[in-house]
């Protein structure tokens, strides 16, 4: 490790678990639960570690390590993504599992929180080779899943496909056809419509609200987005036929600007060549650093990546009046408090990104009643629960001054203790 990243560890704890632990107490004291509660709370149930063989095309045997974490299922089956990214820990995969639990709650749908991830880089893999680790985890991971019990779907570099593969697994090791027991499957084997874009839409109805409060039109409103995957993609689109201007993008490898706004079409298919990146579009300029995508000033700010990119370091740079949390973890305790001081409004992850578990939600449920809805149900329902949503937070964080993260943490704290105390867990 570097001595750049030491000083920086030392000066503010990059551990998610730790992180939503602070965020769980932060809230809790606020409300006034017991200690017993925020116990429980504060740690997942159950943690399973998994090593699994894979056959690699070169004929090799290579070993993969995930894990699976269940947060709490006081309310319903646990639910939540799979991500294959090589920097997966155990820890950041408890706090996902909590962050999910949260945010179902927040959002009114019956679920608990639970998170997988497999150490791998996809990149680095054919297809095959990455059907034969989705189909090994899920084996690994069958003892601990199903409609019932948890519920898994896609997360960072996972994608349908791999999601009807792991449905295929598991339905093939119970021998009887299973589509509840995964979420975000292609249409044909159960999918629902307008789950791919779930997460995007979703955030840009809670985007909307926010815009309504702060009396700013979405019209000519200037958005930048870190992440260009399926969520940051999806909402530049989204945000785009609103009337925004996207006027910068990142992906892993740099950051693009243009002041007058991005020729979207062009970079999404520099995105998608093989031999190309979003750094070749003649009509933007390369930033110095990718994190100067950050400091822009710009109206709408959506983290769209990983976790801990607003930090310490950078908080007191965001220009934004809307940070908009389409990643999960993206802001860090001390730049929440930053940001708030400066009066930025931060929509929090758990309820920004809710729009992805709310269409699982709605995929679970036409495929236990086999039977489907249409795109404009799907949307019309995504709408309404989101904006709902929005201002119950909305309303919460006034009467308490405080921000939309706090208050949406307090409302969801506030129902699982009910669940709990009513079944006599406290
Ligand atoms: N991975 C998504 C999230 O972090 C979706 C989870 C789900 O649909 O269950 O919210």
């Amino acid at each position: 490790m570097s001595e750049m990243n030491l000083i920086s560890n030392e000066q503010e704890n990059l551990n998610p678990y730790e992180i939503v632990q602070t965020q769980i107490d932060h809230a809790g004291e606020l409300l006034g639960v017991s200690k017993d509660v925020l116990d429980i709370l504060k740690k997942p149930k159950r943690v399973l570690y998994v090593s699994f063989p894979v056959k690699m095309d070169d004929g090799s045997t290579r070993v993969f390590e995930g894990y699976r974490s269940q947060h709490n299922d006081a309310i319903g089956p646990t639910k939540g993504g799979i991500r294959f990214h090589p920097e997966v820990t155990m820890d950041e995969v408890k706090a996902l599992s909590m962050w999910m639990s949260f945010k179902c709650c927040v959002v009114n749908v019956p679920y608990g929180g639970g998170k997988g991830g497999v150490i791998c880089d996809p990149h680095e893999f054919s297809e095959g080779e990455i059907e034969r680790i989705s189909r090994g985890f899920m084996e690994a991971i069958a003892d601990i899943v199903g409609p019932e019990r948890d519920i898994p779907a896609p997360d960072v570099y996972t994608t349908p496909q791999i999601m009807g593969w792991m449905m295929d697994t598991f339905s093939r090791m119970k021998g009887q056809f299973s589509p509840g027991v995964i979420t975000g499957k292609p249409l044909i084997l159960g999918g629902s419509k307008g789950r791919n874009e779930a997460t995007a839409r979703g955030c840009v109805f809670a985007i909307e609200e926010a815009m309504k409060t702060l009396n700013k039109p979405m019209e000519g409103a200037t958005v930048a987005i870190q992440g260009f995957g399926n969520a940051g993609r999806i909402l530049a689109d989204l945000l785009a036929a609103q009337g925004c201007k996207i006027v910068a993008v990142s992906d892993s490898t740099c950051a693009i600007y243009q002041p007058e706004g991005l020729n979207l079409r062009q970079v999404e298919h520099l995105k998608d060549e093989e031999t190309a990146s979003i750094q070749d579009d003649p009509d933007s300029h390369v930033l110095d650093r990718p994190e100067d995508l950050l400091g822009l000033e710009v109206d709408i700010l959506v983290p769209a990546a990983l976790e801990n990119v607003i930090t310490l370091k950078n908080a007191n740079n965001i220009k934004a009046n809307i940070v908009a949390e389409a990643a999960n973890g993206p802001t860090t305790p001390q730049a929440d408090e930053i940001l708030f001081k400066k009066g930025i409004l931060v929509l929090p992850d758990i309820l920004a990104n809710a729009g992805g578990v709310i269409v699982s939600y709605f995929e679970w449920v036409q495929n236990l009643m086999n039977y489907y809805w249409s795109e404009e149900e799907v949307n019309g329902k995504l709408r309404e629960q989101m904006v709902r949503s929005y201002h119950e937070v909305h309303t919460l964080a006034k009467q308490h001054q405080t921000d939309l993260r706090t208050a949406a943490y307090m409302i969801s704290i506030q129902r699982i203790t009910a669940a709990m105390e009513a079944r006599g867990w406290v």
